[in-house]
């Protein structure tokens, strides 16, 4: 919740009504050469901007905000404005299939067969398994390929991304960045390794989910998943991901962009097929799209503005 006053003072001392202890409020001011007050600023800090004050007639928007934490102030260009969810259409059957922890050496083959399928798809990205210029090719191929791309993390390492949330958000920066410079675009979306419930996240969890939240990031779990990392045959893999996926309207599967997991070069393809024969489309995700998520943060980042209120004297 944003509260915005436009006041106009002459004397400085105008705003000390409006302060109490404690209350944190960003000064910014909108005159064109008075960029001293652009700060955050606490009460006690309020005599300082009174004598700071000249006679001239400023015009200041205060606007009160979250404290700040060392991780709020981390990277503030890391935001994004959230988009309304879109309503689920009554009789529209859509698989999102998405492709966690590449690229990799192989991920061209896997965009040759969703060519040849027809799929768009959605891939949460990682710097694990190439070098930064041949990870910055592959994005950029994925991306003019069509297909949507999202952080997963940069490093994938659980005790490195989990240690905080300050070490979270600086290892999401890191990627962030790679798909900015190959892409030209910042995603809104995202997905946590191991899901947004993992339980090596439990001790930072409910913090994490509310910065990257607060931040206007939308995350996605899945509610199908084709059993890769669990010794599933072939046969077994493509039955379960048909099955979980087509218990819902809005299926988001699970699979893996992986050398370890190119079987599923095996079995895509008639997991599309079974899939498309049972009415079913297929979509990228954007973050338009309602979550499915495992554990669920109050949303924070709705931000209203309240029109600007002029104060004469
Ligand atoms: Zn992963």
């Amino acid at each position: 919740m944003v509260v915005v006053f436009l006041i106009g003072f002459d004397s400085g001392t105008v705003c000390t009504v409006l302060l109490e202890q404690n209350d944190v409020f960003a000064f910014k001011s909108i005159s064109e050469d008075d960029s001293e007050y652009s700060n955050i600023y606490s009460s006690e800090t309020i005599t300082e901007i009174e004598n700071a004050t000249t006679n001239q007639t400023t015009t200041t928007e205060i606007t009160t905000i979250e404290p700040p934490t060392p991780v709020r102030n981390m990277y503030p260009d890391m935001t994004v404005e959230k988009v309304p969810f879109k309503e689920d259409v009554e009789g529209d059957k859509v698989v999102y299939i998405t492709f966690d922890d590449g690229p990799w050496e192989g991920t061209s083959q896997l965009l040759d067969l969703l060519d040849q399928y027809n799929v768009k798809a959605t891939f949460f990205v990682t710097a694990q398994y190439l070098e930064e210029d041949k990870l910055i090719d592959a994005l950029k191929e994925i991306h003019d390929r069509g297909h949507a791309i999202a952080v997963h993390t940069y490093s994938h390492d659980y005790d490195v991304i989990y240690s905080s949330v300050e070490s979270y958000v600086k290892d999401f920066h890191k990627m962030d960045d790679i798909i900015f410079r190959a892409t030209g675009e910042r995603s809104s979306i995202f997905r946590l390794p191991g899901g947004s419930n993992a339980k090596y996240s439990s001790d930072i969890r409910t913090d994490l989910l509310a910065e990257m939240n607060y931040r206007g990031f939308v995350y996605y779990d899945w509610n199908a998943y084709d059993g890769g990392c669990d010794n599933y045959s072939i046969d077994g893999m493509i039955s379960k991901a048909v099955r979980e996926a087509s218990a819902h309207d809005k299926g988001i599967l699970l699979m893996h962009d992986t050398k370890a997991q190119s079987f599923i070069l095996q079995t895509l393809p008639d997991i599309i097929s079974q899939l498309r024969s049972q009415g079913y489309r297929f979509d990228r995700l954007d973050a338009s799209v309602k979550p499915y998520q495992f554990e669920t943060v109050a949303d924070t980042s709705q931000v209203t503005t309240t029109p600007p209120i002029e104060i004469t004297n």
